[in-house]
């Protein structure tokens, strides 16, 4: 069921530019913008994966990751095909510029499956797996349905989108992690074919409306300048010390061949951004310690092994050792 696409110009001879994302790209009749999900049908934007579903399943929200959202509980998980990226080391290529099987699942029966999912410890629906900027008339469409049932609505992206259709997608979002691949302008332009400061304003822009926690990938000699990563917290914590940051292994993958991260080059990452940040995890890797302690008291508040969560001491919102009302967890 494809959709006509928001935000777009028509220009002359059938062409239009489509101004979701900041690529802004000008499409001829029967092709598509880079992100292979909106193309010019006779002078017409069409969002051609509009509930065309290529992934579902019920994840931990961990594993998103969210760490500060509802801990412990699961999310219903959905995406499709495409990106409006193009990174080298692109960590789910075979569906982000694959062409996976996909079957439709119209707002409506994904509103069924959310509100089904709740029997499972599922709070909602996280838009994940492919770019979901790109899936925005879709998403917009199920979030309006399952934020009248109270259903939480999350986004993992990688937030290179145009400010005013972020504008109106935030009041619909209630959490998202976003991609913030690397401080440097450079690094966006050679290995994703982006920008980073769109990255930034959404970013700021969402900080103020939803929650959110940022992920970085360290890529070992592409964005493991520890004075970049310095930058990097610096400005986070310019926006709230307490938004988590998770700092993840990188594997090879895609188009780029370099070695896995070494987890000593995260553990010092780690505590670099520590420096200014409160909360700082390192993911795709066994053995750091992942757990969440209180700010005030140090006391353990959340116990994390690999997707198995324990909260030991949050009441209501509030630390059981020092009492303290805790910061940046929604619970
Ligand atoms: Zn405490």
């Amino acid at each position: 069921m494809p959709k006509e696409a928001m935000f777009y110009e028509k220009l002359e001879d059938h062409r239009v530019r489509c101004v979701l994302c900041p690529h802004h790209c000008v499409i001829k009749p029967g092709h598509q913008g880079i992100c292979r999900s909106r193309v010019n049908e006779d002078g017409k934007l069409i969002a051609r994966s509009y509930a065309q579903v290529a992934s579902l399943a019920l994840d931990p929200i961990e594993k998103k990751p969210l760490y500060h959202f509802y801990p412990g509980k699961n999310i219903l998980s959905t995406g499709t095909f495409g990106c409006n990226l193009s990174c080298a080391f692109c960590q789910n290529y075979h569906l982000v510029h694959g062409n996976p099987d996909t079957h439709t699942i119209g707002p409506q029966q994904l509103l069924e499956l959310a509100g089904k999912s709740r029997a499972n410890s599922s709070i909602g629906v996280a838009f994940t797996y492919n770019e979901p900027i790109i899936w925005y008339e879709y998403i917009m469409d199920s979030a309006v349905l399952l934020k009248e049932k109270d259903l939480k609505v999350v986004m993992v992206t990688n937030g290179y989108i145009e400010t005013e259709p972020l504008h109106h997608l935030l009041p619909y979002v209630d959490a998202m992690n976003i991609d913030v691949k690397a401080f440097k302008e450079e690094f966006y332009k050679k290995l994703c074919k982006a920008g980073l400061s769109k990255v930034m304003e959404t970013v700021e822009k969402a900080a103020g409306q939803c929650h959110i926690e940022i992920t970085s990938l360290i890529i070992p000699g592409e964005n493991d300048d520890l004075n970049d990563l310095k930058q990097m917290a610096r400005w986070i914590a310019g926006i709230n010390p307490h938004i988590p940051l998770h700092l993840s292994r990188y594997h090879p993958a895609y188009r780029m061949d370099r070695e896995s991260t070494p987890a000593g080059t995260l553990e010092q990452a780690r505590q670099i951004a520590r420096e200014y940040l409160k909360h700082v995890y390192v993911g795709n890797l066994a053995g750091p310690d992942n757990n969440t302690y209180c700010t005030e008291c140090e006391a353990l508040l959340i116990k994390r092994d690999a997707y198995y969560t324990n909260i030991i001491a949050l009441d209501q919102g509030h630390c059981a050792g020092c009492g303290k009302e805790v910061s940046y967890i929604v619970t």
